[in-house]
């Protein structure tokens, strides 16, 4: 049965693997909408080939060209912050949130609003507004399905059991590609180096905070929200070779762990199959090839950014947020050459120590918090470029 899918962030990485695989199943797919930030060209190409109902580029700046590139194929151009919200409203079996960043928020609430289910790769959205995203899911009767590897690990290992007699969630982590570096070494690492991860091809944002760990600790207030066992009950484990996504413990002491080669395809299909599954061309797993697998705990000395997770979390109410406004700026400015590797963290803490936002009820209130912890954080940054 055909099902319509809606694809925000559609040139990216998670994008790009999502159309993978759903060129491959092309029976089972109407894509009803397509997004991108500013590449028109690339939105353009995938509208001409996916045929959505609408295309939507997020830069306003573009909205002209996306217009001329789709003149005479009966596909909607949209620009816009406002377009890309009322894009997540419109009628889907599946929305696939896979923009990068705050970014995402407004459209994914507005799906989840509307009642769609939501595969979720946009953590952003989950740790800076989690309380208002899971009761927006929660009023609407909508399912989040986590294409985070690790979520979807731990949402896969929950089909075993009832969360309420989960005694530990244990979230794997690769360690990124600076887990053996001395702190002295990472002070000096360039943005190529940051990117450039062990395991996984991920975009650019991603890879980098997963050399400071701060994804970890992202992904650690993501779980939070999708499965709420109590934050005491939710683990970092260093697992190098990425082959265990992530495990799920029980009170008799059954664990129970999801595997797979490092491919987010995989993660992905099963979001979009769920509760089926569908077929994948990834490569299986070769275990006697594998041959071994490492476990090691966490070094919250040389990678801090887990600890301030935890800390924002558990303290709660819009302290994510601020923290989560704080990185995306670090984690550009590093990017641009501005800071160096150790200063994305230590702009996130000084954030975090400079002021206290009150709680948030509303997602308003979010987004004045990720403004004004984004002017806090290019202060910090302008101050450590300057020594
Ligand atoms: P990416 O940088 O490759 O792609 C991001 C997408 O978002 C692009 O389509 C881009 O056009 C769009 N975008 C960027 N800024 C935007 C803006 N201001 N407004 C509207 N659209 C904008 O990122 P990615 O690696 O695909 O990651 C996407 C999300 O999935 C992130 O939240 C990331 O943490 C999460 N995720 C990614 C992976 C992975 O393997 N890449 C794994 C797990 C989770
Ligand atoms: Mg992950």
């Amino acid at each position: 049965m055909t099902r319509r899918l809606s694809l925000f962030g559609a040139t990216g990485s998670v994008g790009q693997s999502t159309l993978d695989l759903v060129r491959r199943d092309g029976e089972g797919w109407q894509i009803a909408v397509l997004t991108a930030h500013s590449d028109v060209a690339e939105l353009a190409r995938l509208a001409r080939e996916f045929r959505p109902d609408i295309a939507v580029i997020a830069d306003e700046a573009h909205h002209a060209a996306l217009r001329e590139a789709l003149a005479g194929t009966g596909i909607e151009a949209a620009a816009g912050a406002d377009a890309l919200v009322e894009a997540a409203e419109r009628p889907t079996d599946l929305v696939m949130a896979a923009i990068v960043g705050t970014a995402g928020l407004a459209p994914t609430m507005a799906a989840l609003a509307a009642g769609h289910d939501v595969a979720l790769a946009n953590k952003e959205s989950l740790v800076s507004a989690g309380a208002l995203m899971t009761a927006a899911a929660r009023a609407s009767g909508s399912t989040i399905l986590p294409v985070d590897s690790e979520h979807n690990a731990i949402f896969q290992c929950l089909a075993g059991g009832k969360i309420d007699q989960v005694r530990r969630i244990i979230l794997t982590a690769s360690g990124g590609p600076f887990r053996t570096m001395s702190a002295a070494d990472m002070a000096r690492v360039t943005p190529a180096q940051a990117v450039a991860h062990p395991n996984w091809s991920m975009g650019a944002k991603i890879s980098v905070d997963s050399a400071t760990m701060m994804n970890k600790g992202l992904e650690l207030i993501e779980a939070h929200h999708l499965f709420p066992v109590g934050l005491d009950r939710i683990e970092i484990l260093v697992h190098p070779q990425s082959v265990i996504h992530s495990l799920v413990e029980y009170i008799d002491c059954s664990t129970l762990a999801q595997l797979g080669s490092p491919d987010m395809r995989i993660p992905i299909a099963s979001a979009l199959a769920w509760p089926e599954r569908m077929a994948t061309p990834c490569a299986p797993l070769d275990l006697p090839t594998i041959a071994r697998l490492d476990f090691e705990a966490p070094d919250e000395t040389r990678f801090p950014a887990t600890a301030l997770c935890r800390a924002a979390i558990a303290e709660g109410g819009a302290r994510p947020a601020q923290l989560n406004a704080a990185n995306e700026v670090a984690v550009a400015a590093f990017l641009a050459g501005r800071i160096s590797f150790p200063a994305i963290v230590d702009t996130v803490s000084r954030v975090i120590d400079g002021y206290a936002p009150a709680v948030p009820t509303s997602l308003h209130d979010i987004f004045s918090v990720d403004v004004a912890s984004r002017a806090a954080a290019q202060h910090f940054v302008d101050q450590f470029e300057h020594v």
